[in-house]
């Protein structure tokens, strides 16, 4: 036979060590590892000078826009930053507008993504307002159901104990997790209220607008809610020590529930408020060094279960209102989260195998990416080439993200994504995008 490429000279993660092999991929799977000598005839041969060669990461929070948020973020833009990333599959969050929480509207994001996209994509539905669609939305291919607790976006209202309970059991039937933004939506809208009467509108009125107590106590009542309805719940962007401490004690009493970290809550705290101004406001917001410190232990223990960009692309001015009240939340993260999470592995802060798992093998299983999350034989060929050595200074101005600024913008790191490959196609070559919008395949559960 004739395979489609060969990569040869690789340090490949393959089964928790690093081996020099080569690989032979074929028809987008992973067809042979071994020796170069024992690999196939091929029609290309790609030379990877030893760089690490580890399965393509999968961001499992990533707001990737479009239609009528098209300004912002595109299917195009954001997986041409997934590509440069490092990242070769993305999970759409369904904040949009219009709100993905119906068949059909899922249905057209798929439609207008498979033309567009250059890395893989699965999409959240939001809550329907009828329960009785979620069946139809998960037959539809959704990957998973996402619940904003701090505010209502589509059909569920998050303060409806009842409401919740019935609509997590028709989610539990269809076995697919429930993933949550977890912060009290009475006491951030008690606490915000109270401010804005005190003519409070700068950022540590953010702050105080949105305690860890918010945090917690959503997590508590989810918790209680998704046992009692037997779903499975993932608990995005977890901030604090007592948050992780309450879903490790519900994992070890039996909760089918796992949780994420991002990388700006593993490597920002309020202090850097300062420098960086409104460009921080994020929900949940940054939290102190004490609770920096518990995240990057569970990271590095396990507790932590996936890491996720929560890529939050918004349109520059948006970011610099003069009230605080008035800035749109979030900020890109696809291009970034790789390179500082290589750095923390330079710093032997992480190692590569808590990497891979929390950025690959993890986010598969919860989200059952089938044939991801793993370089072995048989699986797709979903890879990233890394230089581990390269250094160099993030460049926001230079993203492929239509958001062209950074939290990290100017900051040193160590470890770069070189070689992106979708199913076997290469898509990002040191930064460069090498493949036609539509490269990427739409994933459905
Ligand atoms: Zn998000």
């Amino acid at each position: 036979m004739i395979a489609d490429l060969v990569l040869a000279n690789a340090k490949a993660y393959y089964d928790k060590q690093i081996v020099d092999c080569a690989i032979a991929i074929e028809n987008g799977e992973i067809f042979k590892i071994g020796k170069e000598t024992q690999m196939p005839n091929a029609d290309e041969k790609t030379d990877l000078k030893s760089l690490l060669l580890l399965p393509g990461m999968i961001d499992a929070h990533v707001h990737l826009r479009d239609e009528n948020k098209a300004y912002k973020e595109d299917f195009y833009s954001g997986t041409a930053a997934a590509a440069a990333g490092g990242v070769t599959t993305v999970l759409d969050m369904p904040n949009n507008d219009p709100v993905t929480n119906t068949a059909a509207a899922i249905l057209n994001r798929m439609r207008l993504a498979e033309k567009r996209v250059l890395v893989n994509i699965a999409f959240y539905s939001e809550f329907p307002e009828n329960p009785d669609q979620i069946g139809e939305i998960a037959a539809q291919g959704a990957i998973g159901f996402k619940l904003f607790m701090a505010n209502q976006i589509g059909g569920l209202n998050p303060n409806d104990d009842e409401a919740l309970l019935e609509a997590f059991r028709k989610v539990a039937y269809t076995d697919l997790p429930i993933a949550v933004h977890a912060e009290d939506k009475t006491i951030i809208d008690t606490n915000t209220q109270t401010l804005k009467r005190a003519k409070r509108d700068d950022l540590k009125a953010f702050l105080q607008a949105h305690p860890a107590q918010a945090e917690l106590k959503a997590i508590e009542r989810v918790l209680r809610l998704s046992e009692e309805a037997k779903a499975r719940l993932h608990v995005c962007h977890v901030t604090t020590r007592n948050s992780l401490d309450k879903i490790t004690e519900a994992k070890q009493s039996g909760n089918k529930v796992t949780c994420e970290v991002t990388p700006h809550h593993l490597l920002l705290s309020k202090t850097d408020f300062e420098r960086l101004g409104t460009m921080l406001a994020v929900m949940p917001p940054l939290r102190d060094s004490q609770n920096i410190e518990a995240l990057l232990d569970g990271v590095s223990n396990g507790k932590v279960d996936t890491i996720g960009s929560d890529h939050a692309p918004h349109a520059t001015n948006e970011k610099t209102a003069q009230s605080i009240w008035e800035v749109k939340v979030g900020f890109p993260g696809l291009e970034t989260m790789f390179s500082l999470l290589l750095t923390l592995v330079s710093q032997r802060k992480l190692s590569i195998d808590v990497l891979v798992q929390s950025l690959a093998e993890k986010p598969a299983e919860i989200f059952r990416l089938k044939g991801r999350g793993h370089l072995k034989q048989g699986w797709k060929a979903d890879l990233v080439a890394v230089d581990l050595k390269h250094k160099f200074k993030i460049d926001a101005s230079k993203f492929h993200s239509k958001a062209r600024f950074s939290p990290f913008d100017g900051q040193e790191v160590r470890g770069r994504p070189v070689k992106t490959f979708v199913s076997g196609q290469l898509i990002a070559d040191d930064q460069e995008i090498f493949a036609k919008p539509g490269s990427g395949n739409i994933v459905r559960s």
